[in-house]
């Protein structure tokens, strides 16, 4: 019943008014918002009841690292988002960190000793280290391919047969979008496991696992949860890798601790009014820097010049919250003489917060590729990424206008 509901009441009550009525001597009152259970063990009225629940035989809870209702409540309402039609089996799992879930995404899709992974040459820099180093170390080959040339994907999985293939649905710092549900018509046939990392998506523009995607992993940290003041990580599946991230999950113990699933439940609530803004402001800003003279390019999807500009109108319900462009000026110095003119938005790594943050993609995400590797992947020293916030349009246009001054 809840599940038909539209997307922002979803955001606002899934997992919520799920607590058992507190009873006690100021009578029985339900909380509204599921409090912060800091407990790391629960009791039941009977030890019977304990070995059920410990044993998987009954529902409820025993120890935090295994499961916690404040944890819970939050999982609960990003599978709502994730899956409005009722599914089969869809769970979601929290953890500490955007990378910890990245783990546990790619654990539970069996990259083991001789396991081949084809992953997109654009990911997050910490993710093609984790699947190159820790994987790599475990006998796991990662290989690469453009994400974005869906020829380029058909041929890479028919030649490497590989267990997983790992996708952003929308890149950093470009933008390109992915085709999801291209790419999984071709893992599907090839019996592959498609991740999607949904961080710059996250369910209000795409949900993956309607589009043929197998699990979905997010960097909570970002616009999940809001606002610059947590570090979390989801990862979404249904069978039968649920039951794996799960199992993971309790044995490498990085679960999110009941405070910060609090927070970012309560971040979720806004998630449609915070992207929707920033869709908004996002497409604003795009289009005043396209015709700024200081201004080379712009990387946008709603722009017609994006490459992505055909395949964001099918995959995305709008176009997201990031821009990046080049300086005409070129070079760092202009780079940075523009960042640190910026007096509204905010210089800082990171994104997806309510706040404007602005960052310099060659000295930080990209930091650790070679000059030539950046240069391929189009990450020059005159590109600047925004992650535009809900401030008023106005204001962010005209801190942007008079750094651009000063570049
Ligand atoms: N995935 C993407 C696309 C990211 O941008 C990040 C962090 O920037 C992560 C995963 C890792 O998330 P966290 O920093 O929460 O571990």
């Amino acid at each position: 019943m809840e599940k038909q509901r539209h997307f922002e009441t979803r955001a606002v009550h899934s997992g919520e008014h799920r607590s058992s009525p507190e009873e006690g001597r100021d009578g029985t009152f339900y909380p509204i918002s599921t409090p912060i259970y800091a407990s790391t063990t629960f009791s039941h009225p009977d030890i019977e009841t304990t070995d059920r629940v410990l044993g998987g035989e009954e529902q409820g809870y025993s120890y935090a690292r295994y499961d916690n209702p404040t944890v819970r409540a939050f999982e609960e309402a990003l599978v709502s988002l994730e899956v409005p039609e009722a599914d089969a089996g869809v769970r979601a799992f929290a953890f500490a960190s955007g990378m910890a879930a990245t783990h546990a995404a790619l654990a539970a899709a069996e990259l083991t000793n001789g396991a081949n992974v084809l992953a997109a040459e654009q990911l997050y820099g910490s993710t093609a280290t984790l699947l190159v180093q820790v994987f790599g170390a475990n006998g796991v080959e990662t290989r690469f391919v453009d994400a974005y040339d869906l020829g380029a994907v058909e041929k890479k999985v028919a030649e490497l047969k590989p267990r997983a293939v790992v996708v952003e649905s929308i890149s950093n710092p470009l933008l390109r979008v992915a085709d999801i549900p291209e790419i999984s018509k071709i893992t599907r046939a090839a019996g592959a496991a498609l991740i999607v990392d949904n961080t710059f998506g996250t369910p209000y523009l795409q949900r993956p696992l309607e589009l043929g995607a197998d699990i979905v992993v997010h960097s909570a940290t970002k616009y999940l949860s809001g606002h610059g003041d947590l570090t979390a990580g989801v990862v979404a599946a249904g069978p039968p890798y649920a039951d794996a991230v799960e199992q993971l999950r309790k044995l490498i113990g990085g679960v999110l601790g009941p405070f910060e699933a609090w927070l970012a439940h309560r971040g979720l609530k806004t998630l449609p009014l915070r992207m929707g803004r920033q869709c908004d402001n996002a497409r604003a800003i795009a289009d005043s820097l396209a015709t700024h003279p200081k201004v080379a390019q712009v990387n946008h999807p709603s722009l017609k010049a994006h490459p992505d500009y055909e395949t964001a109108g099918r995959v995305l319900s709008d176009t997201g919250g990031l821009v990046s462009f080049e300086l005409a000026a070129g070079g760092r110095e202009a780079a940075f003489a523009f960042l640190n003119s910026l007096r509204l938005c905010v210089k800082a790594p990171s994104l997806g917060d309510v706040y404007t943050l602005a960052i310099h993609p060659a000295t930080s995400s990209h930091r650790e590729l070679s000059p030539a590797r950046r240069k391929r992947l189009g990450v020059g020293e005159n590109l600047v990424r925004l992650s535009v916030g809900i401030e008023h349009p106005q204001d962010i246009l005209s801190d942007l206008g008079q750094a651009l001054e000063r570049s």
